[in-house]
């Protein structure tokens, strides 16, 4: 980590070479290049830039719709403004350009960075079911809130299943406890939908046309499964999309260079084409084609090379720590957007 550089005061991490090279080889994409992202603060503050090789030149850092965590402070965060905290921990977090474009839908992939908890949580963990302080990781929780500005979050105890949760009232926000589910899909604004990862996938599916969003918690048992398969399904089931028009948006997770599996007669034979050897396995290219399957366009679909495994410097992982946190994944639609939603029950 460096501090200092000839375009003013900013922090670097870098990838590892080793690790870069390893991540452009099994994800056999050509475009894998080097990133660099950086994030402005407000006049006079440091920028936190990251560089790398990860292959994130799917992701973008930068700026608005919404506020982005660097910029002077909007009152609606005062939850951590008052307390100082906020504008000496900044939290950084990508945004995918696929979605990026619709102003009418806010979307985060937070890091393990910015936060307030201790290792091995360190430091944006929004788990409270891993061993961390609860207070810790409240304040992470009120960090994603207030950058999303969002009215509240929403979160599943996942369960590595395939039920999908579908929101279409405040109402039911009221009277519900957390969901049991690995998906929500709403057309409800104002809410931000949460995923908690350490190595699964967080995928986000946004209906521009009907304005309906879904986020999905997909682990390899989820894979197994179909969950997305499924939750395009209960999209078009429940709000009428067209699963042509959807598009989606899968995080950083588990590479294949990293979803080593000892025993590969758990996974189906129509898993067959993604296995990279005999105990690798490209999950992100499962979800690829899976999401396929249930009619998305190929151009509808943006996958984040990152491997949380790989890249334990700015993610939590599973796999590579045991104990540890969980980041991130979140989205919801902008208050201020026009409903277009049929509810179709
Ligand atoms: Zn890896």
């Amino acid at each position: 980590m460096l501090f200092g550089g000839s375009d003013g005061p900013h922090v670097t991490i870098a990838c590892e070479p080793r690790q870069v090279r390893k991540e452009a080889a099994v994800s056999g994409n050509a475009g894998v290049v080097s990133h660099s992202m950086s994030v402005p603060l407000a006049a006079g503050r440091e920028v936190a830039q990251f560089e790398g090789g990860c292959t994130a030149k799917d992701f973008s850092i930068h700026g608005p719709p919404y506020a982005d965590p660097m910029d002077p402070l909007p009152t609606a965060n005062a939850l951590d403004t008052q307390s100082g905290i906020w504008t000496e921990h900044p939290v950084p977090h990508f945004r995918f350009p696929l979605v990026s474009p619709y102003p009418e839908l806010r979307h985060a992939v937070f890091t393990r960075i910015g936060g307030t908890s201790r290792p091995p949580y360190e430091s944006l963990n929004i788990s409270y079911q891993v061993g961390d302080k609860r207070h810790r990781v409240s304040r992470n929780l009120a960090r994603i809130r207030g950058i999303l500005m969002a009215e509240r979050l929403v979160t599943m105890r996942q369960v590595h299943g395939t039920e999908v949760a579908v929101i279409r009232s405040p109402d039911q926000l009221r009277r519900r406890a957390t969901p049991v589910a690995d998906a929500i899909i709403t057309c409800l604004p104002g809410i931000a939908v949460v995923v908690r990862q350490a190595d699964c996938q967080g995928v986000i599916l946004y209906d521009p046309q009907r304005r309906v969003l879904g986020v999905v918690h997909c682990g390899w048992r989820g894979s197994v499964a179909g969950i997305l398969i499924r939750v395009v399904s209960r999209m078009k089931e429940a709000f009428g999309c067209n699963p042509g028009d959807l598009l989606a948006c899968i995080g950083p997770s588990l590479g294949p260079c990293c979803a080593e599996f000892v025993d590969p007669a758990i996974f189906p034979q129509g898993f067959r084409e993604f296995w990279r050897d005999s105990t690798h396995l490209d999950l992100k290219a499962v979800s690829r084609h899976q999401l396929l399957q249930a009619g998305l366009g190929k151009d509808h679909i943006q996958i984040s090379h990152i491997c949380t495994r790989c890249r334990t410097d700015l993610f939590f992982s599973y796999r590579g720590e045991g104990i540890t946190g969980r980041f991130a994944t979140a989205a919801m639609l902008d208050p201020g957007g026009q409903r277009h939603a049929t509810d179709h029950r």
